[in-house]
């Protein structure tokens, strides 16, 4: 693969990044995983919105436009003929002694990485088509009020605790609750149930408002099913009758099982499969063309 760094083009082998990086030396900087179907790249707009606003919030300033850098990324994508795959922009806030203070960092690191959608064979479980067994964690969703959620930042450490919890007790996936019990996400993903025809999901105030979850959202608005974003216990995803998780590495993912209870009579049920349908035909024709 050709990888976009800090203005080259460079090989996997030449591309290195040095080990006073800020992102390296303390998780301080940003990240976007998109995916790429048909030459397509699926709301790249949202996506590049979404790294803005990030960095925004971080105050790491990058000399690029939105455009600029939409341009890149469809450039990295090209140059490697990359027509189905992922592609990630990472942006942290550069190099610097390693000292905490941000002003030691002068300029950010940039860097677009694409990938094929291959990868290890012993991680089926938690990447096949439906999760088969999921528990909620005792590893809590950091509150917004300490890091905000919605900034897709490079510190993972919750999220990488919690799916760690998971595979040890023998799962393929977990959800966290927050500090008062409610449902709020995966390690990488949103979580969705169906009750009685309708969609309910966490708001966004504790969780990332992932890209796919929009799209899900508005794709049941235009299908006539009633949506909701509210607060959701163990309580209800234990008596959904469908349930499932949203990402873009994964699309739309239909749960079997939580913490022991199955999740309705079929998997997946009639609304997830709708869903995913729907979503999978969307991925096929919208996009920003690489081209
Ligand atoms: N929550 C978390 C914590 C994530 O890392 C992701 C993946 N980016 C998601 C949700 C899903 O977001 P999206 O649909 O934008 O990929």
């Amino acid at each position: 693969m050709i990888i976009y760094l800090n203005g080259n083009f460079v090989s996997e082998e030449e591309a290195k990044i040095s080990p006073f990086d800020h992102g390296f030396l303390y998780g301080d900087g940003v990240f976007e995983s998109m995916v790429v179907t048909n030459g397509l790249v699926f709301k790249l707009d949202q996506h590049l919105k979404r790294l803005y606003d990030s960095l925004t919030v971080l105050k790491i300033k990058i000399p690029f436009s939105k455009d600029e850098l939409k341009k890149l990324v469809l450039e990295t994508l090209r140059r490697n003929n990359l027509r189905d795959g992922y592609v990630r922009l990472v942006v942290s806030r550069g190099v610097g002694y390693p000292a905490l203070d941000p002003r030691a960092c002068e300029k950010p690191t940039i860097v677009i990485i694409p990938s094929t959608k291959t990868f290890p064979q012993s991680f089926r479980g938690s990447y096949s088509d439906i999760i088969d067994k999921v528990v909620t964690v005792s590893t809590r969703k950091i509150p917004s009020v300490c890091i905000e959620a919605r900034v897709k930042s490079l510190n993972y450490l919750n999220n990488i605790l919690a799916r760690i919890e998971a595979l040890e007790a023998g799962a393929n996936e977990a959800i966290m609750l927050d500090l008062h019990g409610f449902v709020t996400e995966g390690p990488g993903e949103n979580v969705f149930i169906v009750k009685l025809g309708c969609l309910y999901t966490p708001p966004t105030h504790n969780i990332l408002n992932g890209i796919t979850r929009q799209t899900v959202l508005e794709l049941a608005k235009n299908m006539g099913i009633k949506a909701y974003e509210q607060n959701l216990t163990r309580y209800d995803l234990y008596t959904a009758d469908e349930a499932f998780f949203t990402s873009t590495f994964g699309g739309i993912k239909p749960i079997r099982e939580i913490d022991g209870r199955k999740i309705g009579l079929k998997v997946p049920g009639p609304i997830t499969e709708k869903l995913k349908k729907a979503y999978e035909s969307l991925l096929l024709k919208e996009g920003t063309p690489i081209e």
